[in-house]
């Protein structure tokens, strides 16, 4: 069964709420499409006017971070129940910059996976090696061990719902894309280790994005390979150029 293309749009800490809502309104027109899923990873505070503007259309709005207790004395944390009582459908979970500036780990990143499971909301789980990692030759080693620690205690049945996003560190904003062969190798083997982990139809279901200043440009040839299921998306997820990546046939 082909699996359906995410391209998913990661904010960052961008766009104050009524910025938000302009680029929403700006993009709305630009990213419809119906044969892909489209979705909008913004900061808490622009969830629920992103939400709002985005009524009507083909965007889906998801958190770019959530806490893995129900609630309590966690400062300045945001809660699954916050995301769901809102509507948010995705999350993305380990961003490569919550694990460098925020000290994420595997581990946290497991609990935060299990615990948006457990709300029903889809984690999009980002992996990926730095430059150093690349060049030492670990890449494989050190993405498989990302995802079976990560993967921990997930059934095969909620692993065939989630998403993956293979985003090598040194291709994040900084306008290097992983080159198309570099992009499809690793992500095939994320295919396989979650296959290694499930089985067979788990690792044909999960969906597997690549990111790493994808664009309008790059689009094409990364999102017609094997493993790849669509991208997360930087920079360009706040232009115009969006539009053509979800359009990106
Ligand atoms: C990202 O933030 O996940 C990302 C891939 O950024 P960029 O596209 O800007 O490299």
């Amino acid at each position: 069964m082909a699996r359906r293309k995410i391209i998913a749009g990661n904010w960052k800490m961008n766009k104050t709420p009524s910025e938000a809502v302009a680029l929403v309104n700006e993009l709305k027109p630009l990213v419809a499409c119906d044969d892909v899923d489209v979705v909008f990873c913004v900061p808490a505070i622009d969830i629920i006017p992103v939400m709002e503007a985005a009524k009507g259309s083909n965007i889906q709005v998801g958190a770019e971070n959530m806490y893995y207790e129900e609630s309590g004395a966690y400062t300045g944390e945001i809660s699954p129940a916050m995301l769901t009582d809102v509507g948010v459908k995705y999350v993305v979970l380990g961003h490569s910059e919550r694990r460098e500036y925020f000290a994420e780990t595997n581990e946290t990143v497991n609990k935060k996976v299990l615990k948006a499971f457990e709300h029903g909301i889809t984690p999009i789980m980002c992996c990926g090696e730095t430059l150093d990692q690349r060049e030492q030759g670990v890449t494989i080693d050190f993405i498989r061990q990302q995802i079976k620690v990560g993967l921990q205690n997930v059934t095969a049945d909620q692993a065939k719902t989630m998403v993956i996003a293979y985003e090598p560190i040194w291709a994040i904003g900084t306008g290097k894309v992983a080159t198309t062969e570099q992009a499809q190798e690793v992500c095939a083997a994320i295919r396989a280790c979650v296959g290694e982990i499930y089985d067979e139809a788990t690792a044909q279901a999960i969906r597997i994005q690549y990111g790493g200043s994808v664009s309008a440009a790059s689009a094409p040839e990364l999102f017609a390979q094997n493993d790849i299921d669509g991208g997360l998306v930087g920079g360009a997820a706040l232009k115009p150029d969006f539009g053509k990546i979800v359009n990106y046939k």
